[in-house]
């Protein structure tokens, strides 16, 4: 247990890079102030010895002053001492907190997208930012405090031998007691249970996260009690391993550790009751009672060390938990980088006998799926939902790598092509597209930050926008998701579709986008996405069959396997699934149709 502890500060410190140095010299001052702290304690033993030598010539104890004096200056001094270690672990911890939040940043840019689809940007926040803001207890405040009562056991021990080793003794048996408390409270399959609460308490504010997201989602489709399900389910667990740990493994630890830790004296008057005696018929009682007054007076600076020890236990507990949360971030899948970059040679997309699986799923979502898309040639993917569409289309720019196989760009492996030429080369419009709460120039921009002012006003052009720059207040300067401007699905798409043109990407990688689309936007989305594909190869995933007509290969992929492959006139009446698709869509349509004239 105690080597793993060491390994987790270990671990700390090694974020703290050449702040560790500062660390140390924390550590060293909080030591040295805890020693510092003990000394008038001293010169209480020693005016206390002085006195009673002299009684009753009260005046001729002459050196009380300057024991009192130096009483003091040492108390002072240590005051000083222990500020200065603090300036210093906090200085680290700050540093410290900071190269965590960069190491984690930076270990995500080069984690694979997909990875943020099911770890949702609340939870990863919450476990870099929150993690790192943790740490810093520890840094700043715990491990000096640790190292600080270290020294005080230390300077116990030292002073046992110099006064009277049986009251240090009972002083000492305070603190090991209330020590041990602590530590069945942190250590053994207690350190499970803490764990737990801990994962709640994580999961709970995911939760939160998440609800409060979600509740323009909730408002629309008046979700009210399915949508609390989560966030109260969260909550009760939460309440319920708090209960569990508290009172099920703190109760009695605490009360234990609590009643040694604030009544030392309660171990010390009893074993000096014992003592007495024998000293008095020792005659050398005078000494007896100035080691009594002694650690009367002490007692109180071990109460004090142990509290502190207890904040550091905490800390230390909660420190553990971070750090496991920000391993998490640390230790995120990354996209391995080529060795030997090697550029496409075409726009063409080829699908080599793929199969992916995705982490913790039984079943492939896509099993051996081999095709090949043409430069300048146009792609449909469709098929019923959980076919593997989006799947296959997030391959491409490598969203996920593959299990086996290989996606190609211009005859090269998407995993040999350095990351920054393949995401030149791919331009991606999903369904889910989500705008940055930034300017609409930056969001077009964002595919092509050296782009111009006009550029990305053409663009948006392009994407059939001006209608949305023109109602607002600040044209393609006003913020969007804050002052009240919001873009309603369909408009946030075609800012998406801007995005893409501007960016001019030779491939461009669609999901079709429906849900949200009204009629007018729909015509105007269709529009853009007339522009956006001109020329180019596009590998598109269609939910109306309208739009893959005209497709040079339509590809049908069901359960993650492709049953049909071809053109939409040879599948149409090819009597496999595609010929049922269009069946039923065209009833759909007609359905549609004849309501609308029923209506009229
Ligand atoms: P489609 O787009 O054709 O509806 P998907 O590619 O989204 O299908 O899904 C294919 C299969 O992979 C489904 O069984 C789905 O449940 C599973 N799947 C999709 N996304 C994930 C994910 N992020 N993690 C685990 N399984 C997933
Ligand atoms: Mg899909």
């Amino acid at each position: 247990m105690k080597q793993k502890k060491q390994s987790e500060i270990g671990t700390l410190l090694g974020y703290a890079g050449k702040y560790k140095r500062l660390t140390f010299l924390g550590l060293f001052l909080s030591a040295a102030a805890m020693i510092m702290n003990m000394i008038p304690f001293i010169c209480i033993w020693l005016a206390v010895r002085d006195l009673i030598k002299a009684a009753p010539n009260w005046s001729e104890a002459e050196n009380i002053g300057t024991y009192g004096w130096m009483a003091f200056a040492f108390s002072f001094g240590g005051i000083i001492v222990y500020f200065c270690a603090l300036m210093c672990t906090h200085l680290a911890a700050f540093r410290t907190a900071s190269n965590i939040r960069k190491q984690g940043v930076a270990r995500l840019m080069k984690t694979p997208l997909g990875f943020f689809d099911s770890n949702g940007s609340g939870l990863l926040r919450n476990r870099l930012d929150g993690g790192a803001a943790e740490t810093e207890t520890l840094l700043a405040h715990n491990l000096a405090d640790i190292v600080g009562t270290a020294a005080m056991f230390i300077g116990m021990l030292v002073l046992m031998f110099v006064f009277d080793w049986r009251m240090g003794a009972a002083c000492l048996l305070a603190a090991v007691i209330s020590v041990a408390a602590m530590f069945t409270m942190m250590g053994g399959k207690n350190a499970k249970l803490m764990m737990e609460y801990q994962q709640a308490q994580d999961l709970m504010s995911k939760a939160g996260t998440e609800y409060v997201r979600g509740i323009p989602v909730v408002k629309v489709f008046q979700q009210t009690v399915y949508s609390f399900k989560a966030f109260k389910a969260a909550i009760e667990n939460y309440s319920n391993e708090a209960e569990k740990y508290t009172v099920g493994v703190c109760r009695v630890p605490q009360s234990v550790n609590l009643t040694c830790t604030e009544g030392v004296f309660v171990f010390l008057v009893p074993a000096v009751l014992m003592l007495a005696p024998s000293a008095l018929s020792d005659g050398n009682f005078a000494d007896f009672i100035t080691n009594f007054a002694f650690y009367a007076v002490f007692s109180a600076i071990v109460s004090t060390a142990l509290a502190r020890i207890m904040f550091a236990s905490s800390g230390m507990m909660l420190a553990k938990t971070a750090l496991a949360r920000i391993d998490t971030v640390m230790n995120a899948p990354t996209l391995e980088a080529a060795e030997d970059p090697q550029s496409p040679k075409h726009n063409g997309v080829e699908f080599k006998d793929v199969t992916f699986t995705y982490e913790g799923a039984e079943l492939p979502a896509l099993d051996h799926v081999s095709f090949k898309v043409l430069p300048g040639q146009t792609a449909a993917l469709v098929g019923p939902s959980g076919g593997g569409k989006t799947t296959a289309a997030s391959l491409i720019p490598r969203f996920w790598d593959v299990t086996s196989g290989s996606v190609e760009v211009g005859g090269v492996s998407v995993k040999n092509i350095d990351p920054h030429v393949l995401m030149d080369k791919v331009a991606f419009v999903f369904q889910n597209t989500r705008l940055f709460k930034t300017s609409i120039l930056e969001n077009v921009r964002a595919a092509r930050p050296d782009a111009s002012r006009e550029e990305a006003l053409a663009a948006l052009h392009a994407a059939q926008c001006d209608d949305i720059i023109e109602k607002l207040p600040k044209g393609i300067d006003t913020l969007i998701g804050s002052e009240g401007t919001y873009l309603s699905g369909g408009e946030q798409q075609r800012v998406a579709l801007a995005r893409a043109i501007l960016k001019n990407a030779p491939i461009i990688v669609l999901d079709e986008a429906t849900a949200f689309a009204d009629p007018e936007n729909e015509a105007l989305i269709q529009k853009a996405l007339k522009t956006l594909t001109e020329g180019r190869t596009v590998i598109m995933i269609a939910h109306r069959l309208s739009t893959v007509v005209g497709a040079d290969k339509i590809i049908v992929l069901d359960n993650g396997r492709i049953t049909e492959e071809g053109t939409h006139a040879e599948l149409a009446s090819g009597g496999g699934l595609y010929e049922r698709m269009w069946k039923e869509y065209n009833q759909a349509i007609n359905w549609k149709i004849s309501s609308v004239k029923e209506g009229a």
